[in-house]
C-alpha cells in the first residue's frame, strides 16, 4: 500500500525528534510511546536512535481500538485503576538514565462519545499512578521530548471534508513545516530557531518583571509573575546536563506566574480541546490569583468541571508568549492537539507550574516554589489568549511600563 506522508520528510522528522528533540546521548537507553499507527515513525526513530549510539530503544505502544474496548466492556471498578507498575518502571529508567520521547496523535475526540464520568475518573487513576513518572519530566530531570505523526484520524477532525489519503498529506505537510523539517538542514535550522528563542528569554529575564499587563478585545489582564521567575524556550538543559528541546514544534517562550497575583478579566481566541470535548469563547475574571468567574460559549459544563478539579486548577502555573507572525498561527489550522495550538498564540495555562521556570528551580523544595508563587495541581491546561490584537506591558517593581508586545508581535528588541 502506497503512504501519502513523504518518507524523506519522516525520516527528516526522526533525526530531528532524535538529535534536536532529545539530543540523545551515546550508551542511553530511550522509553518510546506512540500509537501503533505511528509504526513508521517509531522505526525511523529507533534508526536514527541507534546511529546516535543509544542502548536499547523501547517502544510502548497504543491503540484506539484497545482503547475503546475498555470503554465498551470494561467493569465499573476498573476505571478506578492505572497500570501503575508501569509508571514505576518507567520512573525506574529514568533514574537510571533513560530519555524519553512521546510521539503524539491520537484522535482529540477519541472519547467524546463515552460516560464523561468513567473518562473522569480513568483520567484521575492515571494522574495518581502516573505521578513518580510525570515528576522526572515535570522536574526535568532528564531529556525528553515530544514529537506528532499524522493519524488518519486525527487528519479527519482537522480537514472533515477531504478524502482520507488527502487530509493525511495535509496534516502531515502541516507537521513538517510546524516542525522545520522541510527545510535541506533542518538541524540547522533549529540551531537558528533556538538562538532567536534565546535571544528573547535572555531579555525577559534581565527585565526582572513584576508582572505582564495583557490587553486587547475583551482582555484586560494583569499577570504577576512568580518571585524569582525566569523564562524558558526552545533548547534548554535538563537536570541531567543534556540540552534538548522538549516540544517539535515550539514557538513559545515561558514562565511562572505568582499565585496570587493575577487579576482581571481574559478571553479565550481559540477553541479549547479537552480530554475529546470542545471548550470554546471562555471569559474568566480573577480575583488576586483565583478565578472567581468563568463563563464559556461552548463546553461551559467541562470547563467547571476542570476548574473544580482541585485548589490549584482556578489559578495559573504557566504565562507564555507567542507571537502571531508564528508559522502555526499563520497555518490557520486548529490542531485539537496542544503542541501545536499553544505554539499558535500567546497563552496561559490553568494548574501546575514548572519547578525550571524559577532561578536554580532544580534545588528548591515544593514548599520553596509555593512561597515564591509557584501553583501546584493534578491539572495542567494550556488556553489562548494572543491574537492580532495582542498588546503587552512589562511591569516593573518601581511600576515602569515597558513595552513587550504591540499588535501580536514582539516590541522588545530582537
Ligand atoms: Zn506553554
Ligand atoms: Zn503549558
Amino acid at each position: 500500500m502506497s503512504t501519502p506522508i513523504d518518507l524523506d520528510a519522516l525520516n527528516r522528522l526522526a533525526d530531528v525528534a532524535v538529535n534536536v528533540g532529545l539530543n540523545l546521548q551515546p550508551g542511553q537507553d530511550l522509553i518510546l510511546t506512540a500509537p501503533a499507527e505511528a509504526l513508521p515513525l517509531v522505526r525511523a526513530v529507533a534508526a536514527a536512535a541507534y546511529r546516535a549510539g543509544a542502548g536499547v530503544v523501547t517502544p510502548i505502544l497504543s491503540d484506539p481500538g484497545v482503547t475503546l474496548a475498555r470503554f465498551e466492556h470494561g467493569s465499573d471498578d476498573s476505571f478506578d485503576t492505572a497500570p501503575a507498575w508501569l509508571y514505576a518502571g518507567m520512573a525506574d529508567a529514568y533514574n537510571n538514565g533513560a530519555a524519553r520521547m512521546a510521539i503524539v496523535g491520537e484522535d482529540p475526540m477519541l472519547l467524546s462519545e463515552q460516560d464523561p464520568e468513567k473518562v473522569a475518573r480513568a483520567g484521575k487513576a492515571n494522574s495518581i499512578a502516573y505521578k513518580p513518572a510525570l515528576e522526572k519530566i515535570a522536574n526535568f530531570a532528564i531529556n525528553w521530548s515530544i514529537a506528532s505523526y499524522p493519524t488518519l484520524d486525527w487528519a479527519k477532525r482537522i480537514f472533515p471534508d477531504m478524502a482520507d489519503e488527502d487530509a493525511v498529506a495535509a496534516l502531515a505537510d502541516a507537521i513538517f513545516a510546524a516542525s522545520r523539517v522541510n527545510t535541506p538542514d533542518p538541524v540547522a535550522a533549529w540551531a537558528d530557531h533556538n538562538a532567536a528563542l534565546a535571544t528573547r528569554t535572555k531579555w525577559l529575564n534581565a527585565q526582572r518583571f513584576a508582572a505582564l499587563h495583557f490587553t486587547s478585545p475583551g482582555t484586560d489582564l494583569t499577570v504577576g509573575l512568580a518571585d524569582g521567575h525566569e523564562w524558558h524556550g526552545g533548547a534548554s538543559e535538563a537536570q541531567n546536563g543534556v540540552t534538548c528541546n522538549p516540544n517539535i514544534p515550539t514557538e513559545e517562550v515561558f514562565t511562572t506566574p505568582h499565585a496570587d497575583r493575577v487579576n482581571g478579566t481574559v478571553r479565550s481566541t481559540k477553541p479549547l480541546s479537552h480530554q475529546g470535548s470542545l471548550i470554546d469563547e471562555i471569559e474568566v475574571r480573577f480575583e488576586n490569583g483565583v478565578i472567581v468567574e468563568a463563563r464559556a460559549a461552548k463546553g461551559e459544563a467541562v470547563l467547571q468541571k476542570l476548574l473544580d478539579t482541585d485548589d490549584g486548577a482556578r489559578k495559573l502555573g504557566e504565562v507564555a508568549l507567542v507571537p502571531h507572525s508564528s508559522p502555526i498561527s499563520q497555518s490557520g489550522l486548529l490542531f485539537y492537539n496542544t503542541l501545536y495550538d499553544e505554539n499558535a498564540a500567546c497563552h496561559i495555562a490553568l494548574g501546575q507550574c514548572y519547578s525550571k521556570c524559577f532561578l536554580d528551580g532544580a534545588n528548591l523544595t515544593p514548599e520553596q516554589i509555593a512561597d515564591q508563587g509557584g501553583n501546584s495541581s493534578m491539572i495542567h491546561v494550556d488556553w489562548m489568549i494572543g491574537g492580532p490584537d495582542t498588546d503587552i506591558d512589562g511591569i516593573t517593581a518601581d511600576g515602569t511600563r515597558v513595552p513587550v508586545f504591540r499588535g501580536g508581535e514582539w516590541a522588545a528588541p530582537a
